[in-house]
């Protein structure tokens, strides 16, 4: 399992099997209005082989984390703190060149809109064919010959001709298998893909999850698998990380927070979306009000100003008190463990039927 084994804040060794361990990872720039906070103490680790899915709203913190972790932030408005391990390597110290090695190499990252990453004014063959001339030193005729491979690998029919295509000869779908192409050719021990089918519709969708999940076999890469759609997580991942205001607020096994979520958050946020063969007649939830501002965020428990449940805690715990996120499969909320069950049980699962 990719288990996150410590509570935010702490340090911890890393794990003989985790490939990826990130610890007390906190990231700010500076803006004109002030220091955003973008990411607050976050842990968790991603084992070789195994999918880690991270959901939670935008500016919750999931893109940042893991441009940091590719070292992709602007260093001079930028501020990290914590650790990266990746494969026994410190990152947040690491030189830009030890870096740029890194990158597409070791780890490789797919966008959810493959024409900010794709280049208009070279062929597809071409821009899957450099990094790995780059990172292995083959000739240009093996790169061409890997190439054409990897494009007959994601579905792209006659890539002995298509791999003189450019982009913009390449439908929406082509264009997310040539990305997917391009962040494996070197075979990266760990993919982040970010919301990588959201621009696709429904049947592309599936098309390129598959893809996504025979190469993980093939590859035995990590996938960090970034969205916001919960349906998707599901097939998706073993692990799942639930991000609010840049902080954790709930993990474990996919299958554990799916059926049996412990967190307010994770309840708006399964609430709100719709189910399919649910019953239509029913209004969604969506979550009232709007995710903080990381300029200025809440005190105490960031989710407060939303949440239904705060006067079920006693004291002004909510607004005061962060809640801490314990190890293993765990909430950072401070209902009770039976309130929090009787809660989901009472409240939460009948809407989610
Ligand atoms: Fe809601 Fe309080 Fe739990 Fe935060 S700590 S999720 S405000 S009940």
């Amino acid at each position: 399992m990719t288990t996150l084994t410590k509570t935010e804040g702490e340090k911890a060794p890393t794990g003989p099997e985790a490939f990826l361990s990130v610890r007390d990872l906190r990231v700010r720039f500076s803006t004109e209005d002030g220091i955003v906070k973008a990411v607050d103490g976050l842990s968790f680790d991603v084992e070789r082989g195994k999918t880690l899915g991270i959901v939670g709203e935008s500016g919750s913190g999931k893109s940042v984390t893991n441009l940091t972790v590719l070292g992709l932030h602007n260093p001079k408005t930028t501020t990290v703190e914590g650790e990266i391990i990746l494969d026994g390597k410190e990152l947040v110290t690491a030189k830009e060149k030890e870096l740029e090695q890194l990158r597409g190499n070791k780890v490789a990252m797919i966008f959810q809109d493959p024409l900010t990453a794709l280049s208009p004014y070279y062929t597809v063959g071409r821009q899957i064919a450099e990094p790995f001339m780059k990172h292995t030193g083959a000739s240009k005729k093996e790169a061409r010959q890997r190439t054409i491979e990897m494009l007959a690998k994601v579905g792209i029919p006659h890539p002995q001709s298509r791999v003189d295509d450019y982009p913009h000869q390449f439908s929406g779908g082509m264009r997310q298998r040539a990305m997917i192409a391009m962040a494996l050719v070197c075979d990266p021990d760990l993919l982040i893909a970010d919301e990588p089918t959201t621009a696709l519709d429904v049947t592309v969708q599936a098309q390129i999850l598959d893809l996504l999940k025979d190469l993980q076999q093939e590859f035995g890469s990590a996938i960090i698998f970034i969205t916001h759609d919960l349906g998707v997580i599901s097939d998706m991942a073993d692990d799942l990380l639930v991000m609010y205001s840049g902080r954790a607020v709930e993990r474990g096994s996919v299958r554990e927070v799916l059926r049996n979520p412990q967190h307010p958050y994770t309840w708006g946020l399964l609430s709100s979306m719709p189910r399919l063969g649910g019953d239509t007649s029913q209004a969604l939830n969506p979550i009232p009000g709007s995710p903080p501002s990381l300029l200025n965020p809440p005190t105490g428990c960031p989710f407060h100003p939303r949440c239904a449940f705060t006067d079920e805690v006693t004291g002004n715990r909510c607004s005061g008190e962060r809640p801490p996120l314990a190890a293993g499969r765990a909430s950072a909320c401070h209902l009770t463990a039976e309130q929090k069950q009787t809660n989901f049980i009472d409240k939460i699962q009948p809407r989610l039927r």
